[in-house]
């Protein structure tokens, strides 16, 4: 019987393969809305990811307050509260800028602290280290491959044997240079997971530049708007190409928020796409409940992250510097946003239920939990 504790996301992702089907990934800012998401992922016998990136959750608590061991905790206790099993504990965006021995170093740290808190699946993000003076491909990420190799070994190492899932990047989402957004090129997936194979790193799942950006897109007025940036064909052609070298890889599509479900649904190469990642979404239901729910707490909030912001943001519109920055008001509001009362929560969890069924349905996932437990029966039959 299940513990309702994580499993390897490894598991999860081998358990999908060859089927048109997307695992949802979700980055619960606040835990609140983990609860509904366990229980839309239940009734519809789905597999889902609970991840927070570095940015937002790391030893110090970054930008939502919570720390691997918090963030743990809190989604553990609500999987139990549901009985959902078939999740993964996911550590999204472990970024590296850099590459400095000082920056490895703390990353590392961060990973020790991921794994005590029961990780089950790990993002590492080198991306950033594209070499523009690189002769050729292999030397352009070569720094990508050097760090996302030793990290991953040090997983490994840190892992003692036990399974755990592996997603790696190969072009900085949401990266722009003067023609637009810069894409990963086929050739240039294939490279980077050639170079980990040889290296003895066999991720699940890539995460790749593909005309997403993470979190809501707005219009010169400052409104949010339908993101439909994300380029399909470009994102066959990466699959392809992995496939056509023999290598064992789905893509991770990040940046999901504000993209048309009726999109995804009809579009989105599932099965080529295996994991996909909703983060904003999730943090602006709850903004919108506690706008109705806590007003003065949200006024508070909106009042905290515009006064900060607007310096930084000189000819933005107020409510564009409050929906791209409301997202350090977690922190700054922490104690308040989790000791709302229970209308409030289950405003939420009832909001987050139906929009995550919404998802689910999208991305096709109905019936993925059920091939993960087969997979599990028989790893223990063996
Ligand atoms: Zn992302």
């Amino acid at each position: 019987m299940s513990n309702f504790a994580p499993i390897p996301g490894s598991t999860i992702l081998n358990s999908i393969a060859g089927r048109k089907m997307i695992v949802m990934a979700t980055n619960t800012r606040v835990t609140t809305v983990a609860r509904g998401i366990f229980r839309a992922a239940k009734d519809t016998d789905s597999a889902v990811f609970m991840e927070l990136a570095r940015s937002e959750c790391d030893l110090k608590g970054g930008y939502t307050g919570l720390t691997p061991k918090s963030f743990s905790e809190r989604v553990k206790q609500a999987a139990i509260d549901v009985e959902c099993d078939i999740w993964a504990l996911h550590a999204d965006h472990i970024t590296i800028k850099t590459g400095e021995s000082q920056e490895i170093d703390d990353t590392k740290k961060l990973i020790d602290g991921q794994i005590e808190a029961g990780y089950t699946s790990f993002a590492i993000d080198a991306s950033h280290l594209f070499n523009f003076e690189g002769k050729n491909l292999r030397e352009e990420l070569d720094k990508n491959i050097r760090v996302t190799t030793e990290l991953a070994k040090y997983i490994e190492k840190r892992m003692k044997g036990k399974e755990f899932g592996l997603e790696v990047e190969v072009g900085e989402i949401g990266r722009k240079d003067e023609h637009g957004l810069v894409l990963t090129r086929p050739e240039e997936a294939v490279t980077f997971i050639k170079a980990l194979n040889e290296n003895g790193v066999h991720p699940q799942v890539l995460a790749i530049a593909n005309g997403s950006v993470h979190g809501n897109v707005y219009d010169e007025h400052g409104n949010v708007i339908e993101q439909v940036s994300i380029n399909i064909p470009q994102t066959k052609a990466v699959a392809k190409a992995l496939r056509d070298n023999n290598l064992k890889v789905g893509i991770a599509q990040h940046g999901i928020t504000g993209t048309p479900r009726e999109l995804i649904n009809l579009e989105f190469p599932k099965g080529d796409i295996i994991k996909g990642n909703v983060a904003t979404f999730w943090q602006d239901i709850v903004f919108n409940v506690l706008k109705v729910y806590e007003p003065e707490l949200y006024r508070d909030m909106w009042n905290w992250t515009v006064e900060t912001y607007r310096p930084k943001n000189p000819g933005k519109k107020d409510n564009q510097i409050f929906g791209s920055n409301c997202k350090f008001a977690i922190k700054q509001f922490f104690d308040r946003i989790y000791s709302v009362d229970e209308d409030t929560e289950r405003a939420i969890e009832a909001m987050v239920y139906a929009e995550a069924l919404v998802f689910f349905r999208a991305f096709s996932s109905k019936g993925s939990a059920s091939l993960v437990r087969e997979r599990l029966g028989e790893t223990n039959r063996r």
